[in-house]
């Protein structure tokens, strides 16, 4: 019988910060300290930049999938599933596995990394003809629909229809965006030399930006650069412009042009994920309000960190907070798993401060720019840096040695162009892929978590 006093630690997702805090813990706490237990909905922590790679064919999904089971030095109790809800009152998680059951998950320490969903706007059609680019399944799925529309063309006989088919929208010139639309222009620009019958010509990306510049935080430079490279490869970009309306085979963009397409992919930015709106406590912009220790001032034992909180940004200051990025999330979760450890000891908790090292932006092919530390880098060098960075951020060694056989195999033998089909037919709005509407609101977290219901 398990007779068990040890705190219990939970951590909410198993990405960059979910994951670097467990290992952490792990690391730093005896077994007989603490219990620790991971939720996530997969068995693995995915590299998100690199999956514009994935839509590409350069990589294949697995191998940026990196497994949570790789070494038998890892304790930590995985639940398969969701957080819909967490009651801070009572200590409690509510969680939905992946076979659809409900279970309360009681805890003492509680570090929410869920990360951030797609955001979207209350355009016309948005939400059931756009896909996103956070999911492995939407970078696969994304692969096969390109990949779909160039087969669909080359069969048609109708020249509307494959003018629409050989359009593609990518909606968001931040650095997720601009490399989805620079990487998959690449694979439709290589891959339409297996279609005879298609004249290459009728393919059009577009690339769109409510914003008067793609990926500012580049600067001038190095940002007219990126531009410069992709207007060379025949993506058309439209900066100060949205979309105003989208069905399923054309998109209005907000200056009044109408291009017919069947492809929209939206990548304008992110917002903390619905998890944490169930805890009725106080956000900026929809991300947790934390301290700079990370813990939410006036609950013992609760953290957030990632791309679903507001963590202050103490190195630059001015009341700013770290943007959403890898690189701050792998940091602040090492740096929360510290904290935790100094709670559950009694000791002084630290404020987070980490310098952003830079921007690498991967083009595709050996067209990169990055800014390592301030340092402009364009081409082959950027390329390396770019890459070489990527590599050495993935966490185990077979996820690194996959990465670059593919790499090595993509140069030398190229791409195949294969569409699998696996996910055909199947609802693929961003809600079905990112689950947006699996989540209770407070009033059901309370409701379910005093057993009084049991939510739908
Ligand atoms: C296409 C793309 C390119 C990018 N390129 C870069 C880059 O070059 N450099 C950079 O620094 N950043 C980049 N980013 C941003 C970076 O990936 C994120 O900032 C980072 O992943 C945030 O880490 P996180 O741990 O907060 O969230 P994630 O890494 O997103 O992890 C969240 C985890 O929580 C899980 N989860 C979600 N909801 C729940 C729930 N309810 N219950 C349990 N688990 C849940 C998810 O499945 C996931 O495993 C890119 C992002 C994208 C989409």
């Amino acid at each position: 019988m398990n007779t068990v006093t040890r705190p219990r630690i939970l951590v909410v997702g198993a990405g960059f910060a979910g994951v670097e805090c467990v290992r952490r813990l792990e690391r730093k706490l005896s077994p007989d300290e603490a219990d620790v237990t991971l939720v996530t909905p997969f068995a693995y922590q995915l590299y998100l930049p690199l999956l514009p790679q994935v839509a590409s064919g350069v990589l294949t999904p697995q191998s940026i999938a990196v497994s949570l089971r790789r070494s038998k030095k890892y304790r930590t109790r995985i639940i398969p599933g969701g957080a819909i809800g967490v009651d801070l009152k009572s200590k409690v998680c509510v969680i939905r596995t992946i076979t659809d059951e409900i279970v309360n998950e009681p805890y003492d320490y509680i570090v929410l990394a869920p990360g951030s969903i797609t955001r979207t706007f209350d355009i016309p059609g948005l939400t059931d003809h756009a896909f996103g680019m956070k999911t492995l399944a939407e970078a696969a799925y994304i692969r096969d629909h390109v990949i779909s529309q160039l087969d669909l063309a080359d069969a048609s006989q109708d020249p509307v229809e494959r003018a629409s088919r050989l359009q593609f929208v990518v909606v968001g010139g931040g650095y997720a965006g601009t490399e989805t639309a620079a990487c998959l222009q690449r694979l439709t620009h290589a891959a339409v030399k297996r279609y005879p019958r298609l004249d290459p010509s009728l393919i059009k990306w577009h690339l769109i930006d409510i914003a008067p510049k793609l990926m500012p935080e580049l600067g001038d430079k190095l940002g007219s650069s990126a531009r410069e490279i992709l207007r060379r490869r025949g993506i058309e970009i439209s900066l100060g412009t949205s979309i105003a309306k989208a069905g399923p085979e054309e998109v209005t963009f907000t200056d009044g042009r109408g291009v017919p397409t069947r492809t929209l992919i939206w990548t304008a930015g992110v917002v903390a994920s619905p998890l944490i709106a169930t805890l009725g406590a106080e956000t900026v912009k929809g991300r947790l309000t934390v301290a700079p220790e990370m813990n939410l001032p006036g609950d013992d034992g609760v953290f957030a960190l990632g791309d679903s909180a507001a963590v202050p940004d103490l190195a630059k200051g001015d009341g700013a907070m770290c943007p959403p990025t890898a690189q701050h999330a792998l940091r602040q979760g090492k740096h929360v798993a510290d904290n935790v450890i100094a709670s559950l000891r009694g000791q002084v908790m630290k404020p987070y401060v980490h310098k952003d090292l830079g921007l690498v932006v991967d083009l595709g092919g050996t067209d990169a720019v990055s800014k390592p530390l301030g340092i402009e880098l364009r081409g082959l060098p950027a390329q390396a840096v770019a890459r070489g960075y990527h590599w050495s951020a993935l966490r185990t060694n077979v996820a690194k040695t996959r990465v670059m056989t593919n790499w090595l195999l993509n140069a030398v033998a190229g791409d195949d162009f294969v569409r699998t089909g696996f996910q055909a037919r199947k609802a693929a709005r961003l809600k079905d892929f990112e689950y947006t509407d699996a989540y209770l609101t407070p009033e059901q977290v309370r409701a379910q978590v005093e057993g009084s219901g049991r939510p739908e």
